[in-house]
C-alpha cells in the first residue's frame, strides 16, 4: 500500500516566469495520472498528471491568466487557464463541476509529494507508459471520481 506524506499546508506554486502565484490551503482529493489524447497533446507526452481539489481551497495570488475552452469528450467543457506571459497551464476548471477544479500538480514549488494513485484513459496509453495494475485504473473517462478519491485518502491517512 502506497503511503504519502502530505506537506504541512498551505503550499504555493506557480508558472514558468513567475508572474502567476497560486496557493493551496488544503489538501487535494486526489491525484491521477490521465492517458488521454489530448493530454498527450497538451503535454508533449505520454501523460499528464491531474490533481483535483476544492476550488476554496486554491488561491490565485497574482499574474494574468489567459483561458482556452476545450471540450471534453462527455460534451462538457473544460477551461484550462495558463500565464498569459509565459502560457505555463497551472489549472483547468471543469465548468460542469464548479465546486472543483484540477490543478497540474508539476506546477508547485515542490511537487514531490504529489504521488498518483491511479489512471484514467489507460486504452490510449502510449506503449511504453508503464501502468501500476495494482492502482484504481480506469479505460477511459471514470463515471465518477470516487475510487480515485477513495484511494487517496486511503494513501495519505
Ligand atoms: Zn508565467
Ligand atoms: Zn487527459
Amino acid at each position: 500500500m502506497t503511503e504519502i506524506a502530505l506537506p504541512a499546508f498551505p503550499v504555493e506554486g506557480g508558472c514558468i516566469c513567475g508572474a502567476v502565484r497560486y496557493r493551496i490551503t488544503g489538501a487535494p482529493l486526489a491525484v491521477y495520472n490521465c492517458h488521454c489524447r489530448d493530454c498527450q497533446r497538451l503535454s508533449g507526452a505520454t501523460h499528464s498528471m491531474s490533481m483535483p481539489i476544492a476550488r476554496d481551497r486554491l488561491q490565485h495570488l497574482r499574474g494574468e491568466l489567459v483561458a482556452h475552452d476545450k471540450p471534453a469528450d462527455s460534451g462538457r467543457t473544460v477551461r484550462m487557464l495558463a500565464c498569459a506571459r509565459c502560457g505555463t497551464k497551472l489549472w483547468n476548471e471543469p465548468l460542469a463541476s464548479p465546486a472543483m477544479l484540477v490543478v497540474k500538480p508539476g506546477t508547485l514549488d515542490d511537487p514531490s509529494w504529489a504521488l498518483p494513485i491511479g489512471n484514467i484513459w489507460t486504452a490510449s496509453r502510449l506503449p511504453w507508459a508503464v501502468i501500476d495494475e495494482t492502482q484504481v485504473n480506469f479505460p477511459g473517462q471514470p463515471p465518477d471520481r470516487q475510487p480515485l478519491y477513495d484511494a487517496w485518502s486511503a494513501a495519505t491517512t
